[in-house]
């Protein structure tokens, strides 16, 4: 009887050992990042209509800095304010969105290293007769909202006397201009350029690209440190490995 007792008590304890690590192990790898996004900001995150699903740019950084580092995660694309707010109430654990890195934003953001480069152009119509920032004096310009072509806009609305309408997409921002019921818009120079070349939206780049800065992966102040810099170090390793280069080509980069 003691015997078997104590093959009995052996087994528990062997198996015990062997399952609690495997537990914390699990549970550990089963964690899975928030991760939000823009939904309409090609070519850096944009629906493939074959496929149903999110491409561009960040996610493929994302899916491969992902891999890279180890850890899993799960992406929302809700659009571009809707994914500012998910970080700043913690429902999100890190955002991806052709974010511009500010100072005004580091206040409650923490960023990775740039991983791209753009700025600001006004853009419209190609027959209309805006030709230079003096002609949108009276005239509705559109933005897109807590972007900062919409802090852009606003600088500079008292000097060129316009008005600003905002709009929560890219998308919805462009076919106001294109349908005439605003005149311009103000969009980050790349992105307007591939609407421009891939989707055929009927606009027009009227000026210079300004406030040229680097886009970044963001967390919440202070919080998400561990997967800042698993971002930053994977970033690093796709540079070196050659795949970021790689990425960006695929997207005529
Ligand atoms: N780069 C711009 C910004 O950070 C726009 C980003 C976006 O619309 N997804 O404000």
């Amino acid at each position: 009887m003691k015997k078997v007792l104590a093959l009995v008590l052996a087994a528990v304890l062997i198996a015990s050992v062997a399952i609690l690590p495997g537990c914390s192990g699990s549970g550990d790898s089963a964690k899975k990042f928030a991760i939000y996004s823009d939904n309409a900001f090609a070519p850096f995150e944009f629906l493939d209509k074959e496929t149903n699903e999110y491409i561009g740019v960040d996610m493929d950084i994302m899916a491969a800095v992902a891999k890279d580092q180890g850890f899993e995660y799960e992406m929302h694309n809700e659009g571009f304010d809707a994914a500012m707010g998910a970080v700043q109430s913690g429902q999100a654990d890190a955002m991806i969105a052709g974010m511009t890195i500010t100072d005004e934003r580091k206040e409650t953001f923490d960023f990775s290293a740039p991983y791209f480069d753009d700025g600001q152009v006004v853009v419209v119509k190609p027959d209309s007769d805006i030709k230079k920032l003096a002609d949108l004096k009276g005239k509705k310009i559109a933005c897109k909202t807590s972007t900062v072509s919409g802090e852009y806009a606003e600088s500079i609305k008292d000097k060129y006397g316009f008005t600003i309408d905002y709009f929560e997409g890219s998308d919805t921002m462009y076919q106001a201009v294109v349908t005439g019921s605003a005149d311009a818009c103000v969009e980050d120079f790349s992105v307007i350029g591939w609407a421009i070349e891939s989707e055929k939206v009927g606009l027009k780049i009227l000026t210079e690209p300004v406030n040229v800065k680097g886009y970044g992966f963001a967390v919440k102040n202070g919080q998400n440190a561990e997967l800042l810099k698993m971002f930053d170090d994977g970033l690093a390793n796709i540079k070196k490995s050659g795949e970021y280069k790689k990425i960006l080509a695929k997207y005529g980069y």
